[in-house]
C-alpha cells in the first residue's frame, strides 16, 4: 500500500495515528526508522519462522523482553518463558536474539509512528466546530471543504492517503 500510494503521489497525511493503526505499518522499511544493518541469521529467522511484517508481529515477538519481569523472560537462548517457548514451536533456535532484535527495531521507530509512545495529550489543531459544520454543508452541495490538519485516523490505514492538487 504504501508502495502504490509513493507511485500516485499521494501522502501519508494523517498527523497523528491510533497505536492500533501504528501497528499495521510495515515495520522493515518503517518510513520514520533509522535503517539499520541486518543481522542475517535473526533477519532470515524473523522472516521466515516469524513471519514478521508489520509492527504488530514485532510487538508480539518482542514481548517477552519489553515485559521481562511479568513473563520471567530470561536473557538467554534457553530461557523457558512462554513466549520463548512459543517462539521455539516455530523452529526459531533463538528466541532471545529474534526478541532483542525485535525490541530495538520498535525502540528505532519514530515516535510520531511508535505504538510504544503514548497519543498526545490534546489536539490543538482540530477545525472549529463551526467550520467543521460549514464543512458537512459544503460536502453536501459538493462544494469545497476546509481540510482538517490534525485529524487522529480511527479506523483504517487507507484513510490516511490524500491526494492534495491545485484547485
Ligand atoms: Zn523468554
Ligand atoms: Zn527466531
Amino acid at each position: 500500500m504504501l508502495k502504490v500510494a509513493k507511485t500516485y503521489k499521494t501522502n501519508l497525511a494523517a498527523i497523528c495515528l491510533t497505536p492500533q493503526l501504528n501497528a499495521q505499518l510495515p515495520a522493515w522499511y518503517h518510513i520514520a526508522t533509522v535503517h539499520r544493518l541486518m543481522q542475517e541469521a535473526t533477519i532470515k529467522c524473523l522472516i521466515k519462522k516469524h513471519k514478521a511484517i508489520t509492527v504488530a508481529d514485532f510487538l508480539k515477538i518482542s514481548n517477552g523482553i519489553r515485559n521481562a519481569p511479568i513473563e520471567n523472560h530470561r536473557p538467554t537462548p534457553y530461557c523457558c518463558c512462554r513466549d520463548c517457548n512459543t517462539d521455539r514451536l516455530l523452529n526459531c533456535l533463538n528466541p532471545h536474539d529474534c526478541a532483542t532484535e525485535a525490541t530495538i527495531r520498535l525502540q528505532q521507530i519514530n515516535s510520531k509512528w511508535n505504538p510504544l509512545t503514548n497519543l498526545p495529550a490534546s489536539d490543538n489543531l482540530l477545525l472549529m466546530l463551526s467550520r467543521k459544520a460549514r464543512n458537512k454543508q459544503a460536502k453536501k452541495n459538493n462544494k469545497h471543504i476546509t481540510f482538517g490538519p490534525s485529524i487522529t485516523s480511527k479506523t483504517d490505514l487507507t484513510e490516511c492517503f490524500r491526494i492534495f492538487i491545485d484547485p
